[in-house]
C-alpha cells in the first residue's frame, strides 16, 4: 500500500487498492471535465473535506477562481474511508489540557469552535442526498477502566460553559442503555455530534463545489513545487500548474517528495476498520446499541464503533506502523478479535470489509491551518478525528489565504511543530504502541 513516509510520489488512484464497505455502497463522483490548467489563481491539492470546504468557500464567498487537483477520485483519501462520527472534538486534547496549556477562556473558546464545526457539516448537509444518512448522534467516551471513571467524570462540569453538552452517565445507567458492551465504567456523553456516510457527503462537497464553478481534476498528482517571484509553479504528472496561490489539503496522504517545508511537521498514520456482515435482529438488541451511538474508549490506542443504519457493526482501532505491512490479515483478525470482547453478543460474528487510511498525527496532537511559506497554506494534524473540524479548517484555511483575520485560538496562532529526529518517528511510534499495549 502507498506510504507517504516512504514513496516520494503518491500514486495515481491509490484508493482502489483499498475496498471500503463505503465504496461498495456508493460510486465514485463524476465531476465537470476541464481542461488540464495551465494557470491559475488558487490551486488546492486534495479533494476531501480541507480542500473542497476551502475551494468551496473561495468560490462562492470570495469569487475566486478555484482548481482543486487529487491523485485519485474525488474523495480518495480518509474523507471517502472514515467512520462517519461526525465529533465536537478534534487532536487529542481534552478541556482540561487547553486549559493548562492557554487558560480557561481559551479552552472554553476552543471548545465552541468544535460545536461550531460540527454545526457547520450539519448546515452544509441541508440540500444534501438521502445517501449521506446524516444523523444527530451522542458521542460515548467510555471508561475501559474502574479508575478513569472518576476522571471522567470529573470533566463533565468544565463544559458547562461552552456550546458543547456534556453528560455523566453512571456505570449503572450506562448497563442499562447498552447491555451488550462489555466492561465500561460509565462515560460522558457529548452532543451534538452526528453520523454520516462518508463517500456520500464527500460527493454532495464535490456537487457543491461543481455548482459554484470550482475546477476540479481526479488523477492527477502534484510531485512538487517551486516558488518564483509572480507565481507558485507546481509540478504534477500532468505538466505545470501555474499558480497565484496554493492551499496543501492532503492531510495524511502528503507524499515524501511533494513539500520539504510540512514533511517533518506530522507523522502519518494508518488507522483501520472493518464492517462485520448484517447483524440479526437478535444481536441488535443483545448490544444494544443504536444507531445514533457512536462509542469510543479511554485505551491510549483507542478502539471505536457504532452500528451502521442496515445493521452491520462498524469497528475501528489502529492498523499497521508502515504501508507495506497494512493489508496483513494479523491487523484485521486483532480487530475482530477486539471488536468480539467489548461486544460478547457478537462472539459468532464475521467481517466483511476491512480497509485502512492515513490520518495525519501533530507532535502536540494539537491541528493547524497556517502558511508554511509565503503563497502556500494549509491545513492539517487532526489526529484521526477530523470528519467535523476538517469542515471548518477548510473555511478558516479560505480565510487565512485571503488575508482574513482568524479567531484568535490556539490551532489559528503557529505552525504545526516540527517532529525532532523525523527519520525516527517510525521508532518513536512503534514504542508508543508498545507502551500502550502494556498500559492498556
Ligand atoms: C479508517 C479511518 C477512520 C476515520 N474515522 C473518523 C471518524 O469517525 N471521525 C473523524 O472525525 N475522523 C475520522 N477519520 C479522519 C478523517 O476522515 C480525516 O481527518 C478527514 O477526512 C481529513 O480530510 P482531508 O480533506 O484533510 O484529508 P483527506 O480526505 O485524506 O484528503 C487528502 C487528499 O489529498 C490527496 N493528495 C495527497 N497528496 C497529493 C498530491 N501530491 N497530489 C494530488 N493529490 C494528493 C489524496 O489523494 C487525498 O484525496 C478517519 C480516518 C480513517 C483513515
Amino acid at each position: 500500500m502507498y506510504d507517504p513516509v516512504t514513496h516520494k510520489n503518491i500514486p495515481l488512484s491509490h484508493e482502489k487498492l483499498i475496498s471500503s464497505y463505503w465504496s461498495a455502497i456508493q460510486p465514485d463522483y463524476k465531476h465537470q471535465l476541464y481542461a488540464f490548467p495551465r494557470q491559475c489563481d488558487i490551486l488546492i491539492i486534495g479533494a476531501g473535506y480541507t480542500g473542497l470546504n476551502a475551494a468551496l468557500t473561495l468560490a462562492s464567498e470570495y469569487n475566486q477562481s478555484v482548481t482543486v487537483l487529487d491523485a485519485g477520485s474525488i474523495g480518495a483519501g480518509c474523507s471517502s474511508r472514515n467512520a462517519g462520527f461526525v465529533l465536537p472534538g478534534t487532536g487529542r486534547l481534552s478541556f482540561q489540557d487547553y486549559q493548562s496549556k492557554f487558560g480557561v477562556d481559551t479552552a472554553r473558546a476552543v471548545q465552541d469552535e468544535f460545536a461550531l464545526s460540527v454545526n457547520r457539516v450539519k448546515a452544509l448537509c441541508e440540500s444534501a442526498p438521502a445517501s449521506v444518512q446524516l444523523n444527530e448522534a451522542r458521542y460515548l467516551k467510555l471508561a475501559h477502566r474502574k479508575h478513569l471513571s472518576q476522571k471522567l467524570e470529573a470533566q463533565v462540569s468544565q463544559y458547562s460553559d461552552t456550546l458543547l453538552n456534556a453528560n455523566w452517565i453512571d456505570p449503572k445507567t450506562l448497563q442499562q442503555q447498552l447491555p451488550g458492551v462489555n466492561n465500561m465504567h460509565g462515560g460522558i456523553s457529548f452532543t451534538p455530534a452526528m453520523s454520516l456516510n462518508p463517500k456520500a457527503y464527500v460527493n454532495h462537497l464535490a456537487r457543491l463545489c461543481d455548482k459554484a464553478n470550482v475546477h476540479m481534476h481526479s488523477q492527477i498528482a502534484m510531485s512538487h513545487y517551486e516558488q518564483r517571484r509572480h507565481d507558485i509553479a507546481v509540478h504534477t504528472n500532468k505538466g505545470i500548474v501555474h499558480a497565484k496561490k496554493l492551499l496543501l489539503c492532503t492531510n495524511g496522504y502528503l507524499p515524501k517528495g511533494a513539500s520539504p517545508e510540512l514533511r517533518s511537521k506530522h507523522l502519518p498514520v494508518l488507522s483501520s476498520v472493518l464492517v462485520t456482515e448484517p447483524l440479526n435482529p437478535s444481536e441488535v438488541e443483545a448490544i444494544g446499541l443504536s444507531t445514533s451511538d457512536l462509542v469510543m474508549d479511554t485505551r491510549k490506542l483507542k478502539y471505536y464503533y457504532r452500528l451502521l443504519p442496515d445493521n452491520r457493526l462498524l469497528f475501528g482501532g489502529r492498523g499497521a506502523i508502515s504501508g507495506k505491512n497494512a493489508a496483513h490479515p494479523k491487523y484485521a483478525s486483532h480487530l475482530l478479535k477486539a471488536l468480539k470482547h467489548s461486544l460478547p453478543a457478537l462472539k459468532g460474528i464475521k467481517a466483511e470489509y476491512h480497509w485502512h487510511g492515513w490520518i495525519s498525527v501533530s507532535l502536540d496532537s494539537m491541528p493547524r491551518v497556517f502558511s508554511p511559506t509565503p503563497g502556500v497554506y494549509t491545513a492539517m494534524g487532526y489526529c484521526g478525528a477530523g470528519i467535523a473540524f476538517s469542515n471548518l479548517a477548510g473555511k478558516r484555511l479560505a480565510q487565512l489565504s485571503m488575508d482574513e483575520p482568524l479567531p484568535e485560538l490556539p490551532f489559528y496562532q503557529s505552525a504545526l511543530p516540527t517532529f525532532p529526529a523525523p527519520a525516527m518517528r517510525r521508532l518513536g511510534q512503534w514504542l508508543y504502541y508498545q507502551y500502550g499495549q502494556l498500559v492498556d
